[in-house]
């Protein structure tokens, strides 16, 4: 694979964010990370397959799934890399003469041949709930029922538990959505995940970020590429003005006279290392991405500069890396209240996270500018004049935020799923997982 570098980074205290760097050959053959410069004065780097294939052989690969077509998840199950172990978390419906869910765990199964590594969980599944509650985790749960409570991030944060109990020895995980419709994008971030590990060279907290080479929109019978996707739009300019304040000019960061800095901050498709996503504090529902940017902030900048943390400090640099794809991402089409819910939920993460720091000078700006306090009352007029403030509260939502998974007791958590296995609480296939999760 052949990437043009990025071309600049800013850091914030611990949080390194580099701007994107872009495939240009996705199959291009390449010695370990040879460097070169183009006929443009611009710097490629190269990674061979090889050095590709030894990442992605330590990659948990996460498929979170509400509601999507059963031959939707099966083409992107399909289309992850076999060296990857699969983990599906569904929160579709259940019940009836066709279990969705159990017509799931059927298709994992199929599509590996019962050989390759796979897992899957129902998100509303009583023992994962009994985990949570025993390992220190109860925030997850949904009072009124006990169960799981819904919302992708909470999917996410449950695989990323059954990843670090059950499959220790994996370095990466990553997470793709149920919902492309176009399998060969999905080989193609799989393998971007594993170039961004290859390029942060072994660091031990990285989180490696996609935005699509465009995402066609249907309109009157033909497809048109859309650089950016409605909500992206708006997360990436907010974070863009709050991490690269100078190329904002106008409110929002509509207009700039430079590329962005952040242009991933809704990304569905992204990786961490391991060790990063257990001390992650990850948002609920569809916060869970943006989210990701404002807590490395926090912890690993501004704890630093005024009281207030709600979290404990980083102790360990954080490298954002930021790939643009060559596919396109072609998803199942959302409706604009879903849109506008979706981008309220990101902007409200980033403004709460930055309450305790209201007097504190933007990020990388000196005394005497504008500080956090401008920024978020100039975020909350956006909102009101947009439609995304909270009717009950006259506020951005306010998402919550569960804590990191290395608080609590992963031993625990993991007993609690074993004690359940003969119950089919998790279903797992491929080798090692024949009747003992742990992989003995
Ligand atoms: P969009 O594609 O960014 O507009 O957002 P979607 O609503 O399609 O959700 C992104 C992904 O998260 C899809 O794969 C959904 O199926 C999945 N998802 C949404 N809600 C949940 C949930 O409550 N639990 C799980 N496990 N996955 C979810």
């Amino acid at each position: 694979m052949r990437l043009a570098r990025p071309t600049r980074s800013r850091s914030f205290g611990l949080l390194h964010i580099a701007d994107e760097a872009r495939i240009l050959a996705p199959d291009a053959p390449g010695a370990a990370g040879t460097h070169h410069t183009d006929r443009d004065g611009g710097e490629t780097v190269g990674f061979s397959r090889e050095t590709l294939d030894r990442v992605l052989a330590q990659t948990v690969l996460v498929v979170p799934c509400k509601d999507e077509e059963l031959r939707v998840i099966r083409c992107v199950v399909a289309a992850i890399p076999a060296a990857c172990v699969v983990i599906l978390v569904s929160n579709c419906g259940r019940g009836g003469a066709r279990d969705e869910y159990l017509q799931q765990v059927a298709m994992l199964q199929a599509v590996g041949g019962g050989r390759r590594q796979a897992m899957a969980i129902h998100q509303k599944d009583a023992a994962a709930a009994a985990a949570f509650q025993t390992c220190g985790m109860s925030a997850l749960l949904d009072p009124a029922d006990g169960r799981i409570r819904s919302g992708k991030g909470e999917g996410m944060l449950l695989a990323v538990a059954l990843a670090a109990v059950f499959r220790p020895e994996r370095r990466y995980i990553g997470f793709v959505d149920a919902d492309n419709l176009h399998g060969a994008a999905v080989r193609e971030y799989c393998r971007a995940f594993a170039a961004g590990f290859a390029m942060s060279a072994g660091a031990e907290h990285c989180m490696v970020r996609l935005r699509w080479g465009s995402k066609p929109k249907l309109r009157d019978g033909r497809y048109e590429p859309v650089a950016e996707g409605r909500c992206s739009r708006i997360v990436n300019a907010w974070l863009d003005r709050l991490l690269d304040p100078p190329a904002a000019r106008a409110r929002g960061g509509e207009a700039c006279d430079r590329p962005r800095l952040v242009t991933t901050g809704n990304a569905g498709e992204h990786a961490l290392t391991m060790a990063l996503a257990v001390k992650l504090r990850l948002a609920a529902g569809y916060a869970v991405e943006p989210f990701h940017f404002v807590d490395v902030l926090e912890r690993g900048h501004l704890a630093g500069l005024a009281a207030g943390p709600t979290a404990a400090p980083l102790q360990t640099a954080v490298h954002v890396v930021q790939i643009r794809t060559r596919s396109p991402h072609v998803h199942r089409p959302t409706d604009g209240e879903h849109i506008r819910r979706m981008w309220a939920a990101g902007l409200g993460s980033i403004y709460h996270c930055l309450g305790p720091y209201q007097a504190a000078a933007m990020p990388g700006t000196g005394a005497g500018g504008l500080t956090i306090a401008d920024f978020r009352r100039d975020m909350h007029v956006f909102a009101a004049e947009n439609g995304g403030l909270d009717g009950a509260t006259g506020e951005l939502p306010r998402p919550r935020v569960y804590p990191a998974l290395e608080d609590a007791d992963l031993g625990v958590f993991g007993d609690v799923l074993q004690a359940a296995w003969a119950t089919g609480s998790l279903a797992a296939f491929g080798s090692g997982s024949n009747g003992a999760l742990r992989g003995e």
